[in-house]
């Protein structure tokens, strides 16, 4: 149950070898950071920090767990400050109370507020210490029947960071055919759910489609997000069965909430899946059973096109006669064969987010350039894990015609997701109507189009 709770607040599980923290989908994407900014030095087996914020998110204070299997090699959770000061608050109590917690030189305070150094503790005050280097401080009125709930608050703090590392060990160190089991079962239980992450126009901020992100309801690690196990998914024949599960649950769950014909839905297609002999029937099959007024694009990565086999060409190309259209994920992480490229016929390239996170700075000509390529190639380009305004606006001026990412809304269950659509409409009329008064001979027009 705890477990349960904790588990969407850790937002990254990162990988550390040498010092250095690895790539990871969440929150600290694909930048090498020293581990000496999130932990403090040490060879302590866990080594505990607390910071003000991450680069991605420098306002948002986080809680770091380093577990050591090396003397600098490891596994790094980032888990939500938001959590830690649920927590305290719940500790306060409506009582004229304060908790907070210390970490190293770092103290939150109920209201999520970092600051550094150590909170003092006033008279009276209740200090607790765990064998991590975290202190609690509970000050203000006490009353004796309050301190066992205080005491007790103090341990769960303790133990949600204890159970949100058990989630990041069990669901990424567990064996691989032991995930593949779990998998397995829990598609036959119905423990996997979709989630919705909308394709935004660029010039309009109008939704125009949606992807199709998969989470796993785990009896016993509570949510987990698909890098825990999808690398294993990806390499085992389980994944046409999983990828005919996310299609088919989208184009229910996207088909019933009366979404413009039209209306991208993409959904991950593993490029292992386009290798198996039941692609592409399996997934024509689904298409045949469900009729979609939806326009279904496939995403999948360079490196499953590189072989270029004709059974994959032609699995490809008989989707694509039914209406299906292509992506290319994760553009540029991979070494791009352009003629194969040009030979498919891709109808979208998704720059990946590494990339975008310089669109502002540093990756601003790389971006320029892969919009030349999309024109070469006849594609439409999508930037991705766009989370900064300044990021939005760099896609804005270069041209970039479609955009995803937490600035404009994370992922998100269908119906959120159809509200979400509705206000994007909403405001794009507001500012149609405020230029039409302004001046009505003006085009309302700003779309930017590749
Ligand atoms: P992806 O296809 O590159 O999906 C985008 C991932 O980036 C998603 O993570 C999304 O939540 C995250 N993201 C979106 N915007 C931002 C942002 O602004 N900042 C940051 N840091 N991240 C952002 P998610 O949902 O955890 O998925 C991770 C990966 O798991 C996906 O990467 C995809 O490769 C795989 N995956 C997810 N669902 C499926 C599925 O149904 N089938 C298959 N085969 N793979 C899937
Ligand atoms: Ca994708
Ligand atoms: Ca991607």
């Amino acid at each position: 149950m705890l477990l349960q709770r904790a588990a969407p607040y850790v937002r990254a599980m990162v990988l550390v070898h040498n010092g250095l923290t690895y790539c990871s989908s969440l929150g600290i994407a694909h930048m090498h950071h020293p581990l000496a900014q999130f932990v403090p030095n040490g060879s302590s087996s866990r080594r505990v920090g607390l910071v003000g914020g991450t680069q991605v998110y420098p306002d948002r204070p986080v809680l770091a767990i380093f577990e050591a299997v090396g003397e600098r090699d490891g596994v790094l959770y980032i888990i939500e400050g938001a959590y830690i000061a649920d927590l305290l608050a719940r500790a306060e109590g409506s009582e004229k109370r304060s908790a907070t917690l210390s970490v190293g030189t770092g103290t939150l305070a109920s209201d999520n507020r970092f600051t550094s150094g150590n909170a003092t503790a006033p008279a009276g005050a209740v200090v607790l210490h765990n064998g991590d280097g975290m202190r609690v401080v509970v000050a203000g009125k006490i009353p004796s029947d309050h301190l066992a709930l205080t005491v007790f608050a103090a341990l769960i703090c303790g133990v949600a960071v204890a159970m949100a590392v058990e989630l990041g060990y069990s669901a990424g160190f567990t064996p691989r055919q032991r995930i593949l089991r779990q998998v397995k079962v829990g598609l036959r239980r119905g423990e996997f759910f979709v989630l919705y992450q909308p394709i935004v126009d660029v010039g309009t901020g109008v939704w125009v489609g949606a992807e199709a992100l998969v989470r796993w309801q785990h009896p016993r690690w509570g949510v987990v997000a698909p890098d825990a196990f999808i690398r294993h998914l990806e390499t085992s024949p389980l994944i046409a069965p999983f990828t005919d599960f996310v299609l088919r649950t989208s184009l229910t769950q996207l088909g019933s909430l009366g979404l413009p014909d039209g209306f991208r839905l993409t959904v991950n297609l593993a490029p292992y899946h386009t290798e198996l002999p039941s692609f592409p029937r399996d997934i024509c099959a689904v298409l045949d059973l469900q009729p979609t007024t939806l326009n279904v694009v496939l995403e999948i990565t360079e490196r499953g096109l590189l072989t270029g086999e004709n059974s994959v060409m032609e699995g490809i190309a008989r989707l694509k006669a039914k209406g299906v259209q292509f992506a290319i994920d994760d553009f540029g992480t991979e070494n791009s064969n352009l003629a194969l490229l040009q030979r498919l016929n891709f109808d979208y390239i998704k720059i990946d987010r590494c990339f975008v996170q310089g669109a502002a700075d540093s990756d601003r000509k790389l971006i320029e350039g892969i919009r030349q390529l999309g024109k070469v190639l006849g594609a439409s380009v999508v930037a991705e894990g766009v989370d900064r305004q300044a990021q939005h606006n760099a896609l804005q001026e270069i041209g970039i015609p479609f955009a995803q990412g937490f600035l404009y809304h994370q992922p998100t269950e269908s119906e959120a997701f159809f509200d979400g659509y509705l206000a994007s409409l909403e405001r794009w009329r507001n500012i149609v109507a405020a230029q039409t008064v302004q001046t009505p001979a003006a085009s309302p027009d700003g779309r930017v189009t590749s």
